[in-house]
C-alpha cells in the first residue's frame, strides 16, 4: 500500500526516515515498531538504571525523585571497547516514554549525528557542565552526547514518525479514534500522540472528530 506522507516539506523528509526505519525494522502499515530491537542494529546496548555503578544513593534518589523530571536518558558518547554505546533510560517515566527516548537516540544513529559539543557527568553530582573543564580528574567523567539543535529537532521527529506513522495516524484519526487509543495501540504515550496529530496538521481532522466521536 502506498504510504501517504504529510504535507510540509521538513516533515516529508522527517517520514521518509522514519518509514525506512520502520521498513528496516520489518514493521509496515499499523504495526507498532518495538524500539529494542532497532537499538541492537544501532548498536545501542540499554542498560538497567540499577546496574549504574558509581551512583551514590542521594544522587539516585534524586535522579528518581525530585530531579526524575529533568532528564529522559541518553547515549554516552564514548563507546565501549566493542563499538557499543550505552543507553540510559528513566526508569520513572515509564515503559511508553522510554520508548520514545530510545527511538531518538537509535535516531540519532541512523541518521549519523555528531555529537558537535561534549558535555560531562560527573560521577557524585551528575550536574551537567560543559567540557572545557580541564582540572577535573577526567576518569572519573561520563561524557556524555550534545547535539545541535537541528539535530535534536530531526532525531526526536524521526523517531517519534517511526513510532506513529502518518499514513496510519490519519486513518485512525479519520476513523475516530482518540489520542489515548492510538497510543495504546503504538505503546506510546498520549502527549506523543497528541504531538504527531498537531506536527503533521491533523489537529482540524482530530478536533472535528471528536464532536461526531461516540
Ligand atoms: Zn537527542
Amino acid at each position: 500500500m502506498l504510504n501517504l506522507l504529510p504535507a510540509s516539506d521538513k516533515r516529508k523528509q522527517f517520514e521518509l526516515y522514519a518509514l525506512g526505519l520502520r521498513d528496516f525494522a520489518g514493521v509496515n502499515g499499523e504495526q507498532p515498531l518495538d524500539p529494542f530491537a532497532l537499538a541492537e542494529f544501532a548498536k545501542l546496548l540499554v542498560v538497567d538504571f540499577d546496574q549504574i555503578d558509581g551512583l551514590s544513593p542521594e544522587a539516585r534518589q534524586h535522579l528518581l525523585g525530585e530531579g526524575a523530571d529533568q532528564w529522559s536518558g541518553g547515549a554516552c558518547s564514548r563507546p565501549l571497547p566493542n563499538g557499543w554505546k550505552l543507553v540510559i533510560l528513566n526508569p520513572a517515566h515509564g515503559p511508553q516514554r522510554n520508548r520514545a527516548t530510545l527511538m531518538e537516540e537509535v535516531a540519532h544513529v541512523f541518521l549519523g549525528h555528531k555529537p558537535n559539543r561534549l558535555a560531562i557527568i560527573s560521577d557524585d553530582s551528575i550536574a551537567t557542565k560543559r567540557a572545557a573543564n580541564k582540572n577535573k580528574d577526567s576518569a572519573k567523567q561520563t561524557l556524555a552526547r550534545d547535539y545541535n539543535h537541528d539535530d535534536e529537532e530531526a532525531a526526536y521527529a524521526v523517531g517519534a514518525a517511526a513510532l506513529i506513522p502518518y499514513s496510519a495516524l490519519r486513518r485512525f484519526v479519520r476513523a475516530g479514534r482518540r489520542a489515548d487509543q492510538i497510543a495504546r495501540h503504538f505503546r506510546v504515550s498520549r502527549q506523543l500522540v497528541e504531538y504527531r496529530i498537531k506536527v503533521t496538521h491533523l489537529w482540524q481532522e482530530y478536533k472535528g472528530a471528536s464532536t461526531t466521536r461516540r
